[in-house]
């Protein structure tokens, strides 16, 4: 049996100072935010690593507002998303996402938004949802940091931008550019407690005398990254279900093969054909929102 170093840094330059520590003896390091992933692979075996660096303590749980932007720190815990009134007033689409997390009050309390973005899994409502919402990711090394957007972050299933020796610091969401806009999360799975098949996250900006208004659609469980589906050249007033069928139809068929996701719960024909029906519903729920 060989022993294990973990680490407990208390600041995000010390996590970064510890990872490259860790990678100058080698072996294979491993990052805990809640561990509700993590701690279970500890656990099984799967994992076997002779460095952990857990950031329990690392003061990345904030949840900051300034004039434009709203930043989330990446071991930000799903209830802390739920219950913080910044959320539900600025991020709606997020605090709804949040809201549907199953796995009941211990994931919820010990599972973080940065957790799920970096576990990067294609069946999980988090990467939609950033990419929908222009997240940008800020990573952090003993380079310094860096800032990549939601969508080139997610590269593969289970596959980030993130470096070796990096950690995901936090969360930026443009605020300028998502006020005004009504959005709508809708998901299909087969369970109260099941993780989700195919999820569609919806955002409306609302038209202006010379800019017509946009809607814009981000699909995740379709493919092994969030799928965006453009409805730019159309007004919302003549999108009707048939209309967004076909765009997310299309939209999935330009996918290579390779690129579609299947999983335990649903093979990739079955997502195909259920994800124009889910992005109607989000796109609903966007014009209820914005009658209430
Ligand atoms: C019972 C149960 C039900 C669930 N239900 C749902 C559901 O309905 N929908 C859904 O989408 N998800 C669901 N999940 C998944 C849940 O969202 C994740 O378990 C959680 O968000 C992961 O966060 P964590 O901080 O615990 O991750 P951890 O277990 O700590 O880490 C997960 C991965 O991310 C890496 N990591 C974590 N933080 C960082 C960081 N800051 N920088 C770099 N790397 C990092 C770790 O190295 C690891 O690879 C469920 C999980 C369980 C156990």
């Amino acid at each position: 049996m060989t022993a294990v170093h973990v680490e407990y840094p208390c600041s995000p330059a010390a996590a970064a100072e510890a990872l490259l520590w860790a990678k100058q003896r080698g072996g294979q390091t491993l990052v805990v935010g809640g561990g509700t992933l993590t701690v279970a692979m500890l656990a099984q075996g799967t994992l076997n690593p002779t460095h952990i660096v857990d950031l329990g303590r690392a003061n990345l749980d904030g949840i900051d507002v300034s004039s434009n932007l709203l930043s989330i720190g990446s071991t930000v815990s799903y209830q802390k998303l739920i219950i913080s009134p910044e959320i539900a007033k600025l991020l709606p689409l997020l605090h709804r996402m949040a809201s549907g997390i199953t796995g009941g009050i211990q994931i919820r309390n010990q599972g973080t938004l940065g957790g799920a973005a970096c576990a990067a899994r294609p069946f999980s409502d988090a990467p939609a949802v950033l990419v929908a919402l222009g997240a940008q990711m800020r990573l952090i090394s003993h380079r310094g940091t860096r800032l990549v957007p939601a969508r080139d972050f997610f590269q593969r299933a289970e596959t980030t931008a993130l470096a070796a020796d990096e950690i995901l610091l936090d969360m930026g969401f443009p605020l300028h550019k998502l006020a005004g806009r009504s959005s709508g999360y809708q998901k299909l799975k087969f369970a109260e407690s099941s993780w989700p098949v195919v999820t569609a996250a919806c955002l409306v900006a609302p038209g202006r005398l010379d800019v017509q208004a946009a809607v814009e659609i981000t699909i995740g469980g379709v493919g092994d990254t969030p799928l965006s589906v453009n409805l730019s050249n159309v007004s919302p007033d003549e999108l009707d279900h048939d209309v967004i069928v076909r765009a997310v139809d299309e939209a999935v068929s330009n996918l290579p093969p390779d690129r579609r996701w299947s999983d335990i719960r649903a093979g990739t024909e079955y997502r195909a054909q259920v994800a124009g029906d889910i992005a109607f519903r989000a796109f609903v729920q966007t014009q209820e929102s914005k009658r209430k």
